[in-house]
């Protein structure tokens, strides 16, 4: 178990066995048995090797539980096992720089998620999930307008955001599952922000509806999901004073100039109109069908909705640099960046904080 954890740090502090060795004042020899777990480092070799990676001790002890709760699928397509192990190795590396980072941090500023208190134990029907997006948006004191910064917004209550690279064939549809108990949430890095934001408050919905569904209501649990992130990046009383109580149709620029101030897309509009009844059935499939006709289903009209970007890991970094608690090569290795690119960056911060 500790051969593993060693193993992690030093490649996370980019330190190759010998460097490691020579720090620490053992044979690269040694190093190599504590990383196999052939050998156990005695308690003075633990405290120089926790030194030498920049973290604490206990970090070698922790046990990291990555469990998957759960993996979306996009309708009906299957996504291979290749694709989804490449997401995983991806995601599974964020969350442990991550890891190793708030193990630096003497006090990790990031809160622990609790779920917002006032919820009701069960839930019956489809209308009750716009009672409960709007005791969450109360409750996280968010009031009624659109959430400009989605991701910043699940950052600050504990929920672990990270984006993914690993995938482009739009197969995958989000991702989460729980990391030391912690709620983590993976988008798609380069979707448009409406996709991005609308997977997450999905994802949100299932954290938010866990242990609340019986069997019957578990079977509907997806489009559950789906009418919770509708109704909290647009909540009931707000689409009702956007769009009025009954339409008979909707013209597109209408929905343009909607996603652009809610973040909700143009689709997702629709949905909600439907889901509220402000227009019937046979509207809404007549409106899909256009949609379908002028491809809008898979890439909608007008101005894309800019892309979030997670933003605490950054600030965590920074944090630890300024404190001295971890050096510019540590910081580099951390943000994925080798140490000319990293300067780079910080320079660009220190430029723009001296305009301020
Ligand atoms: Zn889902």
């Amino acid at each position: 178990m500790i051969g593993e954890r060693i193993q992690q740090a030093r490649k996370a502090s980019g330190l190759s066995l010998r460097a490691l060795a020579e720090k620490v004042g053992v044979s690269a020899m040694a190093i190599s048995k504590y990383e196999n777990n052939q050998s156990t480092p005695s308690s003075g070799v633990m405290l120089a090797l926790a030194k030498a990676l920049q973290v604490r001790t206990e970090y070698f002890f922790r046990q990291i539980e990555v469990e998957l709760r759960e993996v979306e699928y996009r309708k009906h397509s299957k996504l291979p096992k290749k694709v989804l192990t490449q997401i995983e190795g991806d995601v599974l590396e964020q969350v442990e720089r991550y890891l190793v980072l708030e193990d630096i941090l003497p006090v990790s500023p990031v809160r622990r998620f609790v779920l917002p208190e006032g919820l009701p134990d069960k839930i019956n029907d489809f209308d009750e999930i716009e009672h409960i997006a709007n005791v969450v948006r109360e409750e996280w004191k968010l009031g009624q307008n659109p959430i400009l910064d989605l991701t910043g917004t699940l950052e600050e209550r504990g929920i672990k955001v990270f984006q993914t690279h690993a995938l482009h064939d739009g197969k995958f549809d989000g991702l989460a599952c729980r990391v030391n108990g912690a709620p983590i949430i993976v988008v798609g890095a380069d979707w448009p922000g409406d996709r991005q934001r609308f997977t997450m408050a999905h994802e949100l919905g299932h954290l938010i509806l866990e242990g609340r569904l019986d069997e019957a209501m578990k079977e509907q649990e997806e489009k559950l999901a789906h009418r919770f992130a509708g109704a909290f990046l647009a909540p009931a009383a707000e689409v009702y004073n956007e769009l009025g109580r009954r339409r008979s149709w909707f013209e597109p620029r209408e929905l343009c100039v909607l996603k652009k101030a809610y973040g909700l897309s143009m689709g997702g509009w629709l949905h909600r109109a439907k889901d509220l009844s402000i227009m019937g059935d046979s509207v809404y499939i007549e409106m899909v069908k256009m949609f379908r006709r002028y491809g809008w289903h898979k890439q909608e009209p007008c101005d894309e909705y800019p892309r979030e970007e997670p933003q605490v890991f950054t600030q965590l970094v920074f944090h630890a640099l300024a404190e001295e608690l971890i050096s510019e090569s540590k910081a580099a290795e951390l943000m994925g960046k080798s140490l000319v690119e990293f300067r780079v960056l910080r320079k660009v911060d220190h430029a723009s904080a001296a305009t301020h």
